[in-house]
């Protein structure tokens, strides 16, 4: 049950898919050599020998994350494929939605996967089931919770509010299962949610995650009898899904766009705003560094406003349409910088200026999004 790509969750990371996604929309991946695709991603694609092209070990991840199906012994990109890696049409909330409403158990990157008039929706159910416990008072959820309560409800992640609002009032948890885990944890990109490597935490308030649930539901449709073009079918029904899935998180942070220095609070920017409001990254994020100093003016906010602990926002440093990384033990941290309320707005004019000029709509990965960031302190006057 719960199939996954054990140990791949670096593979799932929405920045390092869209790297994947540029190699296979100019490159067939079925016969790219290993060397070419970690210079074209930096993800290691062990065994580090060219006996083994990446194919061989990584195709399932290609597949599961809908990039590519393969077509006459061709990896032939998908619709997702071409839309990640052109600038900034998508973003990780979009495609993470997307792959929780679409993935099945099993899906059909696995060889069991067998056209099913009823399959079960895995990643649908854990949104589901999160949400659900963040509006009954209990937003951080353990992964065997989860999984448990998949397990012994048989719910297949279609059933309705109440449905899930009874469900997440008891208590399911079961052992603890290593794919299911790092599946979720993969999911824990959404800008809303937080993981570690135990648990899973929801910050949205309850009108926007009820909204969510609204907006949550299995995509179907019919389904192909070979598996190929069914993961093809799937990746085509992206566009119209994610168009139908509008959620503007409009009681966390719509107003807030503007304020942070955005001049058009789009979607993309939308996302990036709900990350850096999420309160368990914040607490997470200075749990671990403790700082009251602005990463970009050096001022101490406790110095000067002793009162306060500290008064500083969380910036993230990647892609606007980026969530968090995540890695085994969780949310990666490392891609957030503490700055004073001043400077993240400064830091988003900064932003929107340079990408105006280059042309874009989003920077082309974090390598490029911490160059702009250190350019935009670099050409900030001290006061
Ligand atoms: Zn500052
Ligand atoms: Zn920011």
């Amino acid at each position: 049950m719960w199939r996954f790509d054990q140990g791949r969750i670096e593979y799932f990371q929405f920045d390092e898919l869209r790297k994947i996604a540029k190699y296979a929309v100019a490159n067939d991946l079925r016969s790219a050599k290993r060397q070419a695709l970690v210079q074209a991603t930096g993800l290691p694609f062990y065994p580090a020998s060219d006996a083994y092209p990446p194919w061989r070990n990584y195709s399932r991840v290609f597949r599961t994350a809908l990039l590519v199906a393969k077509i006459n012994e061709v990896a032939v990109p998908t619709k997702i494929a071409h839309l990640l890696a052109a600038d900034g049409q998508v973003t990780s909330d979009d495609y993470f939605h997307f792959l929780a409403q679409t993935f099945t158990d099993p899906a059909p990157s696995f060889q069991e996967w067998r056209p099913s008039s009823e399959p079960r929706f895995p990643l649908l159910f854990a949104l589901k089931f999160l949400l659900a416990r963040s509006v009954t008072g209990s937003p951080v959820v353990t992964f065997p919770e989860i999984v448990g309560a998949y397990i012994k409800s048989k719910f297949d992640g279609e059933e309705d509010q109440a449905a899930f609002i009874g469900l997440a009032k008891k208590d399911w948890t079961s052992s603890d299962h290593r794919q299911a885990r790092e599946s979720i944890q993969i999911i824990g990109q959404i800008s809303y949610l937080s993981a570690t490597s135990t648990e899973i935490t929801v910050s949205l308030d309850d009108d926007d995650a009820l909204d969510i649930f609204e907006a949550l539901h299995a995509v179907r449709g019919k389904q192909e009898t070979d598996s190929e073009k069914e993961i093809l079918r799937i990746a085509n029904l992206f566009e119209s899904a994610i168009a139908d899935f509008e959620i503007d998180f409009s009681k966390t942070v719509l107003d807030e766009t503007v304020e942070a220095g955005f001049s058009e609070g789009n979607r993309v920017e939308r996302t990036h705003i709900v990350l850096e409001r999420n309160a368990a990254i914040r607490k997470a994020f200075f749990d671990k560094n403790p700082t009251t100093i602005c990463d970009f003016c050096k001022r101490d906010t406790k110095a000067d406003y002793p009162w306060s602990e500290r008064v500083l926002d969380i910036h993230h440093v990647l892609p606007l349409c980026s969530g968090t990384r995540s890695d085994r033990s969780g949310t990666i941290l490392g891609d957030l910088e503490a700055v004073c309320p001043t400077c993240h707005r400064a830091v988003h004019h900064f932003y929107t200026k340079w990408l105006k000029a280059a042309g874009q709509k989003d920077f082309a990965d974090a390598d490029e999004a911490r160059s702009v960031y250190d350019e935009a302190k670099q050409a900030r006057k001290n006061g």
